[in-house]
């Protein structure tokens, strides 16, 4: 990876995350930069990783080929207005993690012809499989989108949108999609439990069974709903399991939970 300089405003998990990720990436450690309020939370950051750690936020944003907004949505205009003019003098790409904070809210506090990157990452970023889609401005140039896809690749695949209203959908699909699994296991563990199995036997093969299942889909190139028909034989336990699912109607209650996340999403940012 190249050595650009790349300057994280807020080190909380979301920054932690992507430096670590960089780092086993090959970005030099000194060519990343945190500013972060937390005296202890900054110690660690430098001690861990070996960045360059700042209290100031203008003073990590110095020079930096990419600044990342990495705090919490409600904090973004104030740093965005502090940092405008220098990151305009410096033709800084941004880049933001930030949920439902749209580009042009960020250009309007930014200032000027401010070339930004929307990033909408999931948790499992956390542990380096997130799911991120990707919204450049026009400002972007090629290199920056460059810079920001292989920033955001350090936590996981990426996906670029052409048009930033798809955004909503993506909060709808990846964004909430690990809380909507996280369910499903719940449910799936319980059920187990209730049939007779113990809490940690009942645990271990919802989770490995998501796991393999989720690598079974991605390894093919068959559809899920293929996948499924190919495990579901007639008259056999898969099928009196569908069976179920389907006088409940599943498909269609996805189709609406997803539609009341996609429509939240639209009315927060
Ligand atoms: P976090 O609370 O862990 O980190 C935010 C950090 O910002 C904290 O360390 C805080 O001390 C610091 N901070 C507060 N005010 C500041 C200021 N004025 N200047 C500089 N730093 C300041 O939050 P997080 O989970 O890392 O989330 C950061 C952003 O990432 C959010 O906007 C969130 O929407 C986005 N995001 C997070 C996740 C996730 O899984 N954690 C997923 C998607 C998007």
């Amino acid at each position: 990876m190249s050595e650009q300089v790349i300057a994280f405003i807020g080190g909380g998990n979301m920054a932690r995350s992507l430096i670590g990720g960089l780092i086993i990436d090959g970005h030099p450690p000194a060519a990343l930069r945190v500013a972060e309020p937390d005296t202890e939370r900054r110690e660690r950051l430098a001690e861990e990783f070996g960045v360059q750690v700042f209290e100031e936020n203008a003073t990590a944003a110095r020079g930096a080929d990419a600044v990342i907004l990495a705090v919490k949505p409600a904090m973004i205009s104030a740093v965005a207005r502090d940092l405008s003019q220098q990151i305009q003098a410096q033709g800084s790409l941004v880049i933001s993690v930030a949920a439902g904070i749209r580009s042009r809210s960020l250009a309007e506090w930014l200032g000027g012809d401010v070339a930004i990157v929307r990033a909408m990452p999931n948790t499992p970023a956390l542990v380096r499989t997130g799911s991120t889609a990707l919204f450049a401005n026009a400002a972007v140039a090629p290199e920056q989108h460059e810079l920001a896809e292989t920033t955001m690749r350090a936590v996981g695949i990426i996906v670029w949108l052409t048009q930033e209203d798809q955004m909503d959908a993506v909060t709808a699909l990846s964004g909430s999609g690990p809380a909507y699994f996280f369910y499903t296991m719940e449910a799936m563990q319980s059920a187990g439990q209730a049939l007779g199995l113990d809490a940690k036997t009942a645990r271990l093969l919802t989770l490995e069974t998501a796991l393999g299942a989720a690598r079974m889909a991605l390894e093919s190139s068959e559809e899920p709903a293929e996948l499924r028909r190919r495990v579901t034989s007639p008259g056999g336990t898969t099928a009196a399991a569908i069976d179920e699912f389907d006088q409940a109607n599943l498909l269609a209650i996805y189709a609406r939970a997803l539609e009341a996340a996609a429509k939240r999403a639209h009315a927060l940012g």
